[in-house]
């Protein structure tokens, strides 16, 4: 199948790219971005154009940041072209909800990803803890900011989502892994005095049975990287690193791919579309995008130093 990538920026160059062009299922037929572009593919500067030039090119990537997404996501589906968003999948919850119906009125499948749940080991983790009682499952999401998001204005600005951006990665994970619904109880976000999202954050959530269960991410953190999950069950801990690339079960390594974090990620997110434009099916899972919606509305905000790139 044909499909055009939109946003040459960082995340298309690094993952969509070489995933594309590694697929069977896939020819990187177009791309649409104002100032990148791909060696070799026919290249757009504007999507309407991309559209009505390229009618064989049935299915979309957009790989731009959230806040402009939208009205790229809406031109591709009126077009008639199935559509697969980067996280966060909008904006806003509103904008997920009217990209979903538009793609359900049109017969349209409509993909939300979430790259950090093709890890290597979230799938193992998720069927180790089906059937066991959490008692408490602890997050951190330590990173620095200037070495992952150098010169990157948008992260800062309204939608943006500031720490969010990486933390919805491991909300993506939470959602996937835990067997049972959790819901936000408090949050607390650290919001640069001369910046509009936040740079750090802690939340809580409500699980069922009582477990405790919380995250922290924070922007701040130079030295060491941290992507861990904790969970203590009844019947043992289990601890996922490297953004769900490592497991170890009370200490003993169930499998290590940290050499090959996010390498697998893209390539497994872009089979899943080829089935589901093939199959005729949809998936726009929003629960992490909703928890970050309740952390904005419910989140006690706290002004820290300011924050320059
Ligand atoms: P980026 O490099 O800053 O932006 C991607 C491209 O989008 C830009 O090169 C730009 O291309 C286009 N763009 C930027 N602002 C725009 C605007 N206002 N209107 C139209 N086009 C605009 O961002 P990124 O790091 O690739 O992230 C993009 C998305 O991927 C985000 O949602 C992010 O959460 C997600 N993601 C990023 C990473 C990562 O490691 N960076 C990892 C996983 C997921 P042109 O100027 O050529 O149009």
């Amino acid at each position: 199948m044909q499909i055009a990538l939109v946003g040459i920026g960082k995340i298309a160059t690094d993952q969509h790219v070489p995933a594309i062009l590694a697929s069977p299922d896939w020819e990187l037929a177009a791309t649409v971005s104002r100032h990148g572009s791909v060696p070799g593919v026919p290249a757009f500067t504007d999507i309407e154009t991309m559209l009505a030039a390229r009618p064989d090119i049935r299915v979309v990537s957009l790989c731009l940041p959230p806040v402009p997404r939208f009205d790229y996501a809406i031109a591709a589906l009126r077009a008639g072209r199935h559509l697969m968003l980067e996280k966060p999948p909008g904006a806003t919850l509103g904008e997920c909800h009217a990209l979903r119906g538009l793609a359900e009125e049109r017969r349209l499948s409509i993909f939300a990803t979430w790259h950090s749940r093709e890890a290597e080991m979230v799938a193992p983790a998720a069927a180790w803890l089906a059937g066991k009682a959490l008692r408490r499952l602890a997050v951190t999401w330590k990173e620095d900011v200037r070495r992952w998001h150098p010169g990157q204005e948008w992260i800062w600005a309204p939608g943006g989502l500031g720490v969010f951006d990486p933390g919805i990665n491991a909300l993506a994970i939470l959602t996937r892994i835990l067997p049972d619904p959790i819901h936000l109880r408090a949050a607390t976000l650290r919001v640069p005095e001369n910046r509009q999202t936040p740079i750090a954050a802690e939340l809580r959530f409500h699980h069922p049975d009582g477990a405790e269960v919380s995250a922290v991410f924070d922007w701040r953190h130079e030295g060491d990287q941290t992507w861990e999950v904790v969970a203590e069950t009844d019947a043992g801990t289990l601890v996922l690193s490297q953004g769900g690339a490592s497991m170890t079960v009370d200490g003993s390594t169930r499998q290590d791919r940290a050499d090959a974090a996010l390498a697998g990620e893209y390539p497994r997110l872009y089979h899943r579309m080829a089935a589901l434009v093939t199959g005729g099916k949809s998936d726009m899972d929003l629960a992490p995008m909703r928890h970050v919606a309740d952390a904005f509305l419910l989140g006690r905000r706290v002004a820290v130093a300011p924050f320059h790139d």
